[in-house]
């Protein structure tokens, strides 16, 4: 069953006063395009080789600046195969944060 936002937000002020708010974000994930070696039925981005989307550059760079800017702990990356971007180690060498790889294949 599929609640709408608006049901799940009167909900939750139906218990507290105010909307849920996060006290703080450790984590980030970025999917760095759909391009994979594999092509899996069950994938939740249908990833595969005839995918072409990638992130691009310029918003790696704002990935960047967001996990400096907020003290992020963590950035999980992924795809698709994300070390089939050709940025990918543009953005690694990069992070002076933990790096948490979340690789769906093997290239
Ligand atoms: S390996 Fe992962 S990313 Fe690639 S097609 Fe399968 S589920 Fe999708």
């Amino acid at each position: 069953m599929t609640m709408s936002k608006n049901k799940f937000i009167d909900n939750i002020l139906s218990v507290r006063k105010e909307p849920l708010t996060a006290l703080e974000i450790k984590s980030v994930q970025v999917n760095l395009g759909y391009d994979c070696n594999m092509s899996c039925k069950h994938c939740h981005v249908s990833g595969g080789p005839t995918r072409t989307e990638i992130m691009n550059k310029k918003i790696m760079e704002q990935v960047l600046r967001v996990i400096q800017d907020n003290n992020i702990e963590s950035l999980d990356i992924t795809g698709g195969a994300p070390e089939k971007n050709p940025l990918f180690r543009w953005l690694y060498m990069r992070l002076k944060k933990q790096i948490v790889m979340l690789l769906h294949a093997l290239t």
